[in-house]
């Protein structure tokens, strides 16, 4: 009933006497005259445990393996620091930094970077600290209680969680066995379920492939709302939905500094889309939330654009490389046109493989246990070094009869309980 909380050593907890006597669930705090802990100490400190909203008991929260590695080829990132001119340029003008000031609450100069590299009006351009962050302020803005988010599965997990964490009832349609998306399906999702906004990750996430322009047509013409094609990898893929972008187009296409850009670490992601949508969005997201160091770093990159269109095409070329190179091992490879590749070891326990890969210094991402992907397994392109060291390893870890599949290895239990744990995705 009532515990001495460590935390507040001169208080008591009182969960369930307080329960009892608040009617409403609201963290209370202080001092109480009288209930019956107060006739014994003078004044008693005491909370309510706040219990969180029902519906989002059975989230997960976040997870990434951190496993320490000589090789990182888990997250998708850019293998590579940002060129050291950038870095010089950065220093230079982080010194001039007002930082008794709020930044400029618009971000102006950064947006128009971004709109000027896009070819776009500024006023289209919405930014946020990381892509993420720019799709919790479209989803506060356009999913919440009462709506619909339609998603097609699997693919970036963080769509369904922030729709979810918004409090919005997420659909999921489902890809072929290729994780190709079928017009059937979307047809019957979309007209099926007439969501307010509808995902589309291309390239996809885990998955690889990219949305053929034709899809994302299709959706545009059914959908009743909102369409977000999320671009974190367009860079390295041939086309870009951004050519469907108008102001009569009730259509996004987000995107990220943390991948092309080598700055994951800085948080800076980016929408383009109808000004009168960002317009809504600038009601949404919380005063100065971007930081003055982040604008400039964001401003800053956009320089360095022919530096980074060679990094990306070395990951492409690297990209091809490792795929052939997958599927000269045996394995079964996804078209990617992304920085990374899914592929499964066939006849192989994809969790074993994994293993097998850390055991020689190789963390990769294990998607075995994620729904609808049993043992596959997503490599991030790294340096040609480190793609060499990870192909080597998973070949020695292929040869290696421990890791053959044995049709007692994972029971059902087994795999629902890996799906929670591996509830969200970088
Ligand atoms: N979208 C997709 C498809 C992603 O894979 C990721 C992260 N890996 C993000 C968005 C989020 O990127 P950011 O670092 O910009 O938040």
């Amino acid at each position: 009933m009532r515990s001495r909380d460590s935390a507040t050593p001169a208080g008591y907890r009182a969960v369930t006497l307080c329960q009892a006597q608040c009617d409403r669930s609201v963290a209370c705090w202080g001092s109480r005259k009288n209930d019956a802990e107060s006739w014994a100490v003078s004044s008693v400190r005491f909370t309510c445990v706040i219990s969180v909203r029902d519906d989002l008991r059975a989230l997960q929260g976040y997870h990434s393996a951190q496993v320490d590695v000589r090789i990182r080829l888990n997250t998708n990132e850019s293998p590579e620091p940002p060129p050291t001119a950038f870095r010089d340029a950065m220093a230079a003008e982080v010194s001039n930094i007002e930082w008794n000031r709020y930044p400029d609450r618009a971000a102006v100069a950064l947006r128009e970077a971004i709109a000027e590299s896009h070819s776009v009006d500024v006023a289209q351009v919405f930014v946020a600290n990381g892509s993420n962050e720019v799709l919790q302020t479209v989803l506060l803005a356009y999913a919440g209680p009462g709506r619909t988010v339609a998603t097609f599965e699997p693919t970036y997990q963080m769509h369904a969680q922030i729709a979810r964490v918004t409090g919005a009832t997420v659909v999921e349609g489902q890809r072929a066995d290729d994780f190709t998306l079928d017009p059937n399906e979307v047809e019957r999702v979309i007209t099926g379920s007439q969501p307010h906004v509808v995902f589309l990750t291309s390239p996809n996430n885990p998955t690889g492939l990219v949305e053929p322009m034709e899809r994302v047509r299709q959706i545009l013409d059914l959908a009743p709302g909102l369409v977000v094609v999320d671009e974190a990898y367009a860079q390295f893929s041939d086309w870009s939905a951004l050519e469907l972008i108008d102001e009569d187009t009730p259509m996004v296409v987000t995107r990220t500094f943390s991948k092309t850009w080598s700055m994951a670490g800085a948080r800076l992601g980016y929408l383009i889309g109808p000004s009168w949508l960002v317009a809504e969005l600038d009601k949404v997201v919380l005063p100065y939330h971007l930081d003055a160091v982040k604008q400039i770093a964001g401003r800053l990159a956009l320089r360095f654009a022919s530096d980074m269109d060679d990094r990306v095409r070395q990951t492409v070329a690297e990209r091809t490389r490792i795929s052939s190179t997958l599927a000269d091992l045996g394995t079964t490879v996804f078209p990617s046109g992304a920085n990374f590749v899914l592929f499964r070891p066939d006849g192989h326990e994809g969790r074993a493989v994994w293993q097998g890969l850390v055991d020689r210094s190789v963390l990769i991402r294990d998607c075995s246990g994620w729904p609808r992907l049993a043992n596959c397994l997503r490599v991030t392109v790294g340096t040609p070094d480190e793609n060499s060291a990870f192909l080597d390893a998973l070949g020695e870890v292929l040869a290696d009869r421990s890791t053959r599949l044995q049709l007692s290895l994972q029971t059902s239990s087994e795999t629902s309980l890996e799906t929670s744990q591996n509830g969200a995705d970088q």
